[in-house]
Parts: C-alpha cells; sequence; structure tokens
C-alpha cells in the first residue's frame, strides 16, 4: 500500500551498481555475455543509471577485465534509451580507455580514510586526490563531448582499520572531489556500520561546508540491517540519488557476511510504499536478480527478492 510521508523527494534516481560493484566483490567468474544481458535486463525493469564496469587495470579486478568487451555490447542503451552507463577510471590511461569506446559518464573513488586509500589504491589520500585531479580535468575540458564525473568516497563512516572516521576528514575530501570539479559525490558506508544519526551528522556538516545536498548521493551497505533506515534519513534530509545494487549482489569484502550492499529490490519496496516514484518494476527487476542469483550459484540475500520469488533460488536451477 501506498502511504506518503511528509518531507521527502518526489522522485528518487537509483544509481544502480550491481555489474560493477556487485560483481566485483562476487568470486565466480561471469562470462562476459552473461553480464551484457544482466545490463539489458535491468534497463528493461526500468533503471535509468546503470554503472557497468570499470577500466582498472585488468589484473587488479579479474572479474571486470572485460571492460574492453563489454562496454561496447551494452552502448546501444545509452545510445538509443538514453540510459546512463557509467564506468570507474582510476586513472589517465583508464579514462581514455573508456573515452574511445564512447562512456559519457566516469566515476573516480577515493577514499576519507588513510588505511583504505594505502589498501585501495596503494598512495596517501592527498596522492589519490592528486592522481585524479587531471583525470576529472581531463574529462570536463571537452573535445569528447560533455562527461559527468562522479566521485566515490569510501569509509565515510568507518574504517576497518581505524574504527570510526572523523566527520570532518570526509567534508575535507568531499570538498577536494568537489572543487577539482565532480558533478556528484557518493558517500559510501563501505563496511556498513552507519546509523541514522551519523548519517544526519555527516550530511549537515557537509551542507555547512557548502556543499550542496543535490551534488551528493548515498551509498549504504546492509551489514549491520542499517542501510534503508539510513536510506530514510537520507532522503528525509533531501538527498534524491541513492545507490543500490541489484539483489544485493556483492558481498562485503571486510566482513564474513553475505551482505553487503544495499538490494535495489529492498529499496524500491520502501520508495514504493512511500508513493516515491522510481520507474523501476519490481517484479521484472526481482526475476532479474533470481536469474542472476542461479548463475552465481548463491541465493540472492534481498529480503524483498526472497519474498517475491523465493529462497533459495538456486534450488530452481
Ligand atoms: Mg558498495
Amino acid at each position: 500500500m501506498r502511504v506518503p510521508a511528509a518531507d521527502l523527494p518526489a522522485r528518487v534516481r537509483i544509481h544502480e551498481v550491481g555489474p560493477r560493484d556487485g560483481l566485483q566483490n562476487e568470486s565466480v567468474n561471469v562470462p562476459t555475455e552473461v553480464k551484457a544481458e544482466f545490463v539489458r535486463r535491468l534497463a528493461d525493469a526500468g533503471l535509468t543509471t546503470i554503472e557497468v564496469t570499470s577500466f582498472v587495470r585488468p589484473e587488479w579486478v579479474p572479474q571486470l577485465a572485460d571492460a574492453e568487451e563489454l562496454y561496447p555490447q551494452v552502448r546501444e542503451l545509452h545510445e538509443e534509451r538514453g540510459i546512463s552507463l557509467p564506468v570507474l577510471v582510476p586513472n589517465a590511461r583508464g579514462l581514455e580507455r573508456a573515452l574511445a569506446l564512447g562512456a559519457r559518464r566516469i566515476a573516480v573513488f577515493a577514499s576519507a580514510t588513510e588505511s583504505f586509500a594505502r589498501a585501495n589504491l596503494n598512495r596517501t589520500v592527498d596522492e589519490s586526490l592528486a592522481m585524479f585531479e587531471p583525470v576529472v580535468a581531463r574529462a570536463k575540458s571537452g573535445g569528447h563531448g560533455p562527461v559527468h564525473v562522479r566521485g566515490y568516497l569510501s569509509m565515510c563512516f568507518g574504517d576497518p582499520w581505524e574504527g570510526p572516521v572523523p566527520i570532518a576528514r570526509v567534508v575535507r575530501v568531499c570538498r577536494a572531489l568537489l572543487d577539482m570539479g565532480c558533478d556528484e559525490l557518493s558517500l559510501g558506508d563501505t563496511i556498513g556500520v552507519a546509523t541514522p544519526g551519523h548519517v544526519l551528522a555527516l550530511l549537515a556538516r557537509l551542507n555547512g561546508a557548502g556543499v550542496p545536498t543535490d551534488r551528493l548521493g548515498v551509498h549504504f551497505h546492509d551489514t549491520y540491517g542499517q542501510a534503508l533506515a539510513n536510506t530514510l534519513a537520507a532522503l528525509q534530509h533531501g538527498v534524491a540519488t541513492v545507490d543500490a545494487s541489484a539483489g544485493g549482489l556483492g558481498g562485503c569484502p571486510y566482513a564474513k557476511s553475505a551482505t553487503g550492499n544495499l538490494a535495489t529490490e529492498d529499496l524500491v519496496w520502501m520508495l514504493s510504499g512511500l508513493g516515491i516514484d522510481t520507474g523501476v518494476d519490481l517484479d521484472r527487476l526481482s526475476a532479474t536478480s533470481a536469474w542472476l542469483a542461479k548463475r552465481l550459484g548463491r541465493p540472492s540475500p534481498s529480503r524483498t527478492v526472497r519474498a517475491l520469488i523465493g529462497a533459495p533460488q538456486e534450488e530452481s536451477r
């Protein structure tokens, strides 16, 4: 039943990360053709922003080593249907590879903490920002048409090595990413430890530092069951871009848990109940996640997929 609540955005844009952030953290190697079909099915279910892959060095993330083959297989979704197909690029080389294939939305990925910057990028936070600066400048320089740049910020709430992350540190890196030209930021709770008060406190401090809410998206993980509560808090603050992964794809690499990314189906269920328009067909999306779960050999951790499709989905293989 649809029962709207006061002071929430009329429309929410879901930034679907399943094919990239989801698959990147799945151990079963997925063939390129299956990935392409997954992306097409997500589009057919009504998702309008689908992060496809990552142009990192193939040996860094073997699951996404086929970016060059995959992107051209789904590019028509952008060209013919106007669907946004962002890709991750770590450096200048990755950017050139992505631009050459026609990518017009890119994302760089920074860390709020030194430990994760070191683990993920083998750099300090400031060294990684220095690495992204020419990438963003080149993307925004024109000559290849307008390119939209998203800046991911990992470990905005807690860090597996450092514990709770001071808000001031997150604000500083957010400011730096916007100042170098990022159009949008995605605030990542990479280990899923955030709670709603922390979310609201960070958003308020960002606003206080001159970061407008309409430049912010949120990226919550459900490791501790807080992803939807945190999302609702962010919506109440005015955030209208929410990252989610179809079927909850992508376990948590920093906890012994099958539950990582917020499942898109769980998000759509809540938004639909609130009367917030997403354009997503929940039945088609759930069927897509169940279809992929069979190929991965493990059931979707999404509560909504289980409620609508049944679990475990691998039994029907
Ligand atoms: Mg994630």
